[in-house]
């Protein structure tokens, strides 16, 4: 049994009904929910228009790998409507990396496993940049420690508020 902590993100189609059976199914494909954080509700960013984004933080104990907790999630992504070629269409015609999408789930943290393969980075590369990803996360586990950084995930989070500050301030 390990403890995974998995992200969702919508900013297209029914958004509060994907991200209920996103939830749903996870329960059923990947293991027992055992805490969830609220939803949090962003502007886009790196691409300018678009809906509102959707995430939320999921802690579920599952018996499965990682590899095999990623294969269930994609396959979750593809029940719940991701074209992954329609946003490549997307993506081409805007010029943007980001396209809309329906539904995206990102694992996160799976107990303080470092993976680094072709197609599963664990932790997620981009977590430490993330307000939509840390802000959720602070809520379930505020004190667990970065595998990779050793710093908290409440640590990580007052550097990118720190680092946003000063961006903000250079403008
Ligand atoms: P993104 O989540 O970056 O917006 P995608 O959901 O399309 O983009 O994911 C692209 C690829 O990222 C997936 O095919 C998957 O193999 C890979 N990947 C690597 N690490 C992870 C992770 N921790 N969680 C989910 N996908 C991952
Ligand atoms: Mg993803």
């Amino acid at each position: 049994m390990a403890k995974v902590y998995l992200m969702t993100g919508t900013n297209r189609g029914e958004v509060e009904k994907l991200m209920q059976e996103a939830a749903r199914m996870i329960g059923e494909q990947v293991g027992e929910i055992l805490r969830m954080s609220k939803v949090w509700y962003t502007e886009p960013w790196g691409f300018k228009q678009g809906n509102i984004f959707l995430n939320q933080a999921l802690e579920v104990r599952t018996e499965l790998t990682p590899e095999q907790v990623l294969d269930e999630v994609q396959k979750i992504e593809l029940e719940l409507g991701r074209n992954r070629t329609e946003e490549a269409e997307i993506k081409r015609e805007n010029g943007e990396r980001y396209a809309s999408r329906t539904m995206d789930i990102d694992i996160i943290l799976y107990e303080d496993m470092v993976v680094e393969s072709d197609r599963l980075k664990i932790p997620h590369p981009l977590m430490q940049e993330r307000e939509f990803v840390l802000g959720p996360m602070c809520e379930l586990v505020a004190d667990m420690v970065h595998p990779v950084y050793g710093v908290t995930l409440a640590g990580l989070r007052e550097k990118l508020a720190e680092k946003t500050e000063e961006a903000a301030g250079e403008r």
